[in-house]
């Protein structure tokens, strides 16, 4: 289990393209990677609440043949730094390079982890160690709400225009929708404190 003695009551698990950075198809030059608007902020509110973040993202590009999949490592350590640099502990890169339609044979398979399965969500909070229920995932589009939902998680949708196709089902409603990321992250903060699960280690209450 990671994070060692400290009391780690959740985690968050959010969508990488649209939702954590600006959506570039099939970008996988860190150059030209930017966080999305809000992003920063979201990033300071999640190191404040000291719960691991992982990133949960389908990368059809591989599938697809656009970038071999060793070039997503470029794409795993802007992650890393970025967080880092806000004071978030990264918990890892979780990507689905297959899909049903892939040129490449070895990624035309209907996987487990492709969203709106919840392989990827699955796969990050049992590297973290935490139950899906402490966990939320937020995303911009129905598919990471789908995930989320099917997962366990509590699911925020990150409404800002990139969900166009708004096909409804049985997991696809979220929790909350908000407008930008940051504003996700309040809602967890304040969620977390409601509630009182800090996610910091607690050392006894005074009497
Ligand atoms: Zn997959």
């Amino acid at each position: 289990m990671i994070g060692g003695a400290l009391a780690m009551d959740g985690a968050i698990l959010i969508d990488k393209d649209g939702t954590l950075i600006d959506d570039e198809p099939f970008n996988v030059d860190a150059g030209r990677i930017r966080l999305a608007p809000g992003a920063q902020q979201a990033l300071r509110d999640f190191a404040s609440l000291g719960w691991p973040v992982a990133v949960v993202s389908n990368q059809p590009g591989v599938a697809f043949g656009y970038f071999a999949e060793s070039s997503l490592s470029n794409v795993r350590d802007y992650l890393s730094r970025a967080l880092a640099y806000y004071g978030v502990d990264f918990a890892g890169f979780f990507y689905c390079p297959h899909h049903p339609q892939a040129r490449e044979a070895a990624y035309r398979i209907v996987c487990a982890c492709r969203k709106p399965a919840p392989g990827l969500l699955e796969a990050a909070a049992r590297h973290i160690g935490v139950p899906l229920s402490a966990c939320w995932m937020i995303g911009d589009i129905l598919d990471d709400v789908e995930a989320g939902n099917v997962a366990g998680c509590r699911t925020i949708l990150v409404d800002c225009g990139n969900e166009t196709m708004w096909r409804g089902g049985a997991h696809r409603t979220p929790d909350h929708t908000v407008g930008t990321v940051d504003a996700a992250a309040r809602l967890v903060l304040s969620q977390v404190r409601e509630t009182g699960r800090t996610g910091r280690p607690t050392f006894g209450t005074p009497s």
